[in-house]
């Protein structure tokens, strides 16, 4: 079984109350179907089901594998460089996200 090497990348252990959305999807007027929260540095992306991946895009650009899911009821994580998920406990709190773009019509 793989595990994640990255753990030492984690800055960000409480999660936001509340977040907009995506990003970078708020910033070029894109949808996003899922929220990714990025654990190096708090970047808010779209998940791999979403038209532009932005989660993922974020983690090869600035080098910040891991990421956590912010959909309600979620607290799993994942690393796109060991391409594993894992739970992280000590990342704590839960965000509060608007609905979907994709699913709102
Ligand atoms: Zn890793
Ligand atoms: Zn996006
Ligand atoms: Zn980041």
């Amino acid at each position: 079984m793989t595990r994640c090497s990255h753990l030492d990348t984690i800055e960000v252990t409480e999660l936001p109350d509340e977040v907009a959305g995506c990003e970078d999807c708020l910033a070029a007027g894109g949808k996003w179907l899922h929220l990714r929260i990025c654990l190096g540095c708090g970047h808010v992306g779209c998940c791999d089901d979403s038209p532009n991946r932005h989660a993922r895009k974020h983690a090869e650009a600035d080098s910040h594998p891991i990421i956590r899911s912010l959909e309600p009821g979620e607290d799993w994580c994942w690393c796109f460089i060991d391409d594993v998920g894992m739970r992280i406990p000590q990342v704590t709190g839960s965000t509060r996200i608007p609905p979907s773009p994709m699913l709102s019509r």
